[in-house]
C-alpha cells in the first residue's frame, strides 16, 4: 500500500466544528462544567451509518458547547492545522459557520477574529497553508445568509469563500441567492453542500441560481445525465468525502459511491473528510480506503490532488506551487 500520510495533500472540504479533538471537548466540557455523555464519544463520533444526513449533523451539538468563547476557537483552530500538518495536509481549506458561535455573546466578527487567530498559529507552526470558508445554513433566512456573506467580504483578505450547508432534504438552496450574488461581486469564490440528502436537480440549483464554482458532496449526480455531463464539462470540481457520504447514506455502499465511474469518466473529483472527528478519518485513511475498495493507486491519487489544486481557492501563484508539491 502507499504511504499515504508522508505524501503532499490538499483537502478542500472540512468542517471545523465536526473536527474538535475529542481530548479538547472532554477537558474544555469539564472546565465548562458541562455535562459530558460517558464515554464522550457516544456524543462526538457517527455510527457506522446514520438515519440521515440529519443525524450525522447532530453529533457536531457538543463540539458547538465548548466552542463558544475566542480563546477556545483559538485553540480548536490551532490544533485543526496541527490535525492537518499530521495527515500530510500541505493546504486545507476549513469551513464553518460563525452564527453557531454567538451563544456567550460573542459577535460575528469576534467569532471570525477568534479562528482566524487560531488559524494562523498552525499555520506558523506546521507550515500549512489554510483556507477559510465561512458556511450559511439552508434553514436560515436569506437575510442570515446574507449577514454571513457581508462578514465574508468585510474579511475577505482572510477568507476565501462562502458556503451552503445544512438540512438540503428539507430546505431549498433558491432563498439565498442574494448572499451568493454578494459573495461573487465581492470577489469570494462559491461551494454549495448539494446532491447529498437531495439528487441532481439539487446540484443544478447550486450552480445556475447560487452559481457555485465546486459541489460539496454531488455523490448523486449520476441521477442526471444532463447535469453529469455538464459538470464533467466544466470542470467544477465535487468535494467527495466517502465515509462520510456512507455514514449519512447519500450512498448505501463505500464500494458502491460514485468516486470511482466518477473519475473514470473524467469528473473532476476530490477527496476530503468533511468531518474528522465526526467520521474518524484523515485524508490519509480515505485514499486508503479507496485504494482497498476500487484498487487505487498513484495514478488516481495524483489525479484527483491535481483536480482539488485547480479547485482550491487561492491566487495562482499559490496555484502553481501547490501543482509543483503534488509528486511521487
Ligand atoms: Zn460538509
Amino acid at each position: 500500500m502507499i504511504d499515504y500520510r508522508q505524501l503532499s495533500k490538499i483537502e478542500l472540504h472540512c468542517h471545523l466544528d465536526s473536527s474538535v479533538r475529542i481530548s479538547t471537548v472532554a477537558e474544555i466540557g469539564k472546565e465548562l462544567g458541562l455535562s459530558l455523555p460517558d464515554p464522550i464519544e457516544t456524543g462526538l463520533v457517527a455510527p457506522e451509518t446514520c438515519m440521515d444526513l440529519a443525524d450525522y449533523l447532530r453529533r457536531i451539538d457538543l463540539a458547538l458547547e465548548v466552542m463558544q468563547q475566542r480563546k477556545h476557537l483559538i485553540r480548536i483552530a490551532r490544533e485543526f492545522v496541527e490535525d492537518l500538518s499530521a495527515d500530510g495536509v500541505v493546504y486545507g481549506e476549513v469551513r464553518f459557520a460563525p452564527q453557531l458561535h454567538m451563544r456567550e455573546g460573542l459577535r460575528l466578527q469576534e467569532v471570525v477574529e477568534g479562528v482566524n487567530e487560531g488559524l494562523a498559529e498552525g499555520a506558523r507552526a506546521t507550515g500549512v497553508h489554510v483556507g477559510l470558508i465561512l458556511c450559511c445554513l439552508r434553514h436560515e433566512s436569506a437575510e442570515s445568509s446574507l449577514a454571513i456573506a457581508r462578514l465574508a467580504a468585510a474579511n475577505a483578505n482572510s477568507v476565501c469563500g462562502i458556503d451552503l450547508a445544512g438540512d438540503e432534504a428539507r430546505y431549498p438552496g433558491t432563498p439565498h441567492r442574494a448572499a451568493f450574488d454578494l459573495a461573487r461581486d465581492a470577489g469570494l469564490r462559491r461551494t454549495v453542500h448539494a446532491g447529498e440528502a437531495r439528487g441532481a436537480e439539487s446540484i443544478q440549483e447550486a450552480i445556475e441560481v447560487l452559481g457555485a464554482e465546486r459541489i460539496g458532496h454531488g455523490v448523486r449526480i449520476e441521477e442526471s445525465p444532463k447535469v453529469l455531463e455538464y459538470v464533467r464539462e466544466h470542470a467544477i470540481p465535487l468535494e467527495m468525502c466517502p465515509l462520510s457520504n456512507y455514514q449519512t447514506r447519500a450512498v448505501s455502499s463505500l464500494a458502491g459511491h460514485p468516486i470511482d465511474r466518477l473519475l473514470r469518466k473524467n469528473v473532476c473529483v476530490t477527496v476530503s473528510t468533511d468531518a474528522r472527528t465526526v467520521s474518524q478519518t484523515t485524508v490519509t485513511s480515505e485514499f486508503e480506503r479507496l485504494e482497498k475498495l476500487f484498487d487505487w493507486g498513484w495514478d488516481e491519487f495524483l489525479h484527483c490532488q491535481r483536480n482539488a489544486a485547480n479547485g482550491a481557492f487561492v491566487s495562482s501563484a499559490t496555484r502553481s506551487r501547490l501543482l509543483g508539491m503534488l509528486t511521487r
